[in-house]
């Protein structure tokens, strides 16, 4: 019988994929583990780049990396399906069964053996149970939710431009996810109008609506002020202070028993942790359902079962708040434990896993970016704008290409993408 470590990750996402690189490349090459990575669907794309997507002003193929392929490369194995639950008795991960898109059942519901298992399926946005807003609004949690939004953007687009129809959008949550779809739209609309569609931003009605006080919440006041005063200059309405009640076919209903009239509306405010996470037994789940873990990332239940990214909750030592559900935290902690859990199967102690604060940085399309520059380096905490934000935001993004591909591979394809950007149309046009 073979005496490698069975190690499956759960969900290619940031902290995932970037993990099981690291995994396969050095236990699954030598031959010291066999590591298996289940996804749901079958290629990774950067998640925070999904308001692009779906405002169809970057184009998702080319950013696309298929399992199968970075999987052979790296030395791991694919597995395509959907965790549904996990029986620790037995530890396997059990797989639910992947129907197609025309209902038939592609393979039945098959189970996954685990010696370490790593928890790191992401996150949706929460509805709070707002009553309409499941069947009235979309989401843009993942490619296929961007993708079925953009294909109603772009039908409604052609109908502005060739009927004159008003535009009426409206956007729930103003953290980055709203911030940035609603500055990609206008972007989306700019562009369209220099393409000969007429000049369409009149009959844009772009309203971004929150309940706290201020938009970007968890961004720096000073962050969040040059912000709304750019979105303001596009002409999008931002409203704050404003709770949403119900969402119907036509709009929204705010608390004060006033509405907002939209034909598309989205739905970008909470975080909580997908189903199949939120369901499982024998961990310790916060009030959203993310999995409690110790500062070593192991779930507080099972030495065994380790949980990242946003799915977790670590709340590090002397803070009282979890760590934010962030891109830099999945990667961090994605990178802590490829450096950690070789010596780990050895006996040795995972470390703490400690944040280093890069900072926080919101896009506006190639309008402007905002930002800090955390606590490290030259520019330490100090406010930044205009085109070095911008190149600090897409860093992130760069850094995580580095790590999946190796710099070479991934400076070709910086390149690829930098002709792109000059060959291609700048928005969906068919
Ligand atoms: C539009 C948008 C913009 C954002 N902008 C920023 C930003 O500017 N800066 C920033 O720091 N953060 C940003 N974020 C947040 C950031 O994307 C997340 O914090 C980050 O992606 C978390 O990484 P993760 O690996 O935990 O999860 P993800 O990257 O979401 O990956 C989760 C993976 O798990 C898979 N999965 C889910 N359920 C299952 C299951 N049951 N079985 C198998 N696989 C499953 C999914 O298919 C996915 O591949 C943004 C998010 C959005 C939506």
């Amino acid at each position: 019988m073979s005496n490698k470590q069975r190690i499956v990750v759960v969900g290619g996402g940031i902290a995932g994929l970037a993990l099981s690189t690291q995994l396969g490349q050095h236990l699954g090459r030598s031959g010291k583990a066999e590591v298996t990575l289940l996804d749901r669907n079958g290629a990774h794309v950067w998640k925070p780049m999904l308001h692009t997507f779906a405002a169809g002003t970057a184009n998702s193929y080319q950013q696309r990396i298929s399992f199968v392929a970075q999987a052979a490369r790296c030395s791991f194995r694919f597995l395509p399906g959907g965790m549904q639950d996990i029986d620790r008795q037995a530890r396997e991960v059990v797989v639910s069964p992947i129907v197609s898109a025309h209902g038939e059942e592609v393979l039945g519901e098959r189970r996954v053996g685990y010696d370490v298992l790593f928890l790191a399926a992401g996150s949706r946005a929460n509805d709070f149970g707002t009553p309409g807003v499941g069947e009235h609004c979309f989401f843009i949690d993942d490619l296929h939710q961007a993708e079925t939004f953009n294909d109603r953007l772009y039908a409604d687009l052609l109908r502005t431009a060739a009927l004159g129809e008003p535009l009426t959008i409206a956007i729930v949550g103003a953290g980055a996810t709203g911030v940035e779809l609603a500055a990609e739209i206008s972007q989306l609309l700019d562009v369209a109008s220099s393409y000969g569609a007429g000049d369409l931003r009149p009959r844009l009605t772009l309203t971004l609506i929150e309940s706290s006080p201020r938009i970007l919440a968890a961004f720096p006041e000073e962050v969040a002020g040059a912000a709304a005063q750019q979105l303001r200059t596009l002409g999008i309405d931002v409203r704050t202070g404003v709770r949403v009640v119900g969402a119907d076919a036509s709009g929204f209903e705010l608390g004060d028993g006033s509405r907002i009239e939209a034909s598309l509306r989205v739905w970008a405010a909470g975080v909580k942790a997908p189903e199949a996470v939120a369901g499982l037994q024998g961990f310790e789940l916060t009030p959203t359902g993310q999995i409690k873990v110790k500062p070593s990332l192991q779930t507080t239940t099972d030495e065994c079962v380790f949980a990242l990214g946003d799915c977790s909750s670590l709340v590090p030592e002397g803070a009282s708040r979890p760590l934010p559900p962030t891109a830099q935290v999945a990667r961090q902690q994605a990178m802590h434990l490829a450096r950690h859990v070789p010596a780990w199967l050895d006996g040795k102690p995972i470390p703490p896993f400690i944040l280093r604060d890069l900072g926080s940085l919101v896009s506006l399309s190639r309008y402007n970016a905002f930002g800090t520059l955390g606590r490290h380096g030259l520019f330490r905490n100090r406010f930044i704008r205009g085109r070095f934000a911008q190149l600090s935001h897409a860093l992130l993004y760069r850094l995580h290409q580095a790590e999946l591909h190796g710099l070479g591979r991934a400076g070709l394809i910086w390149l690829s993408d930098a002709i792109s950007a000059t060959v291609r149309p700048r928005i969906r046009v068919d």
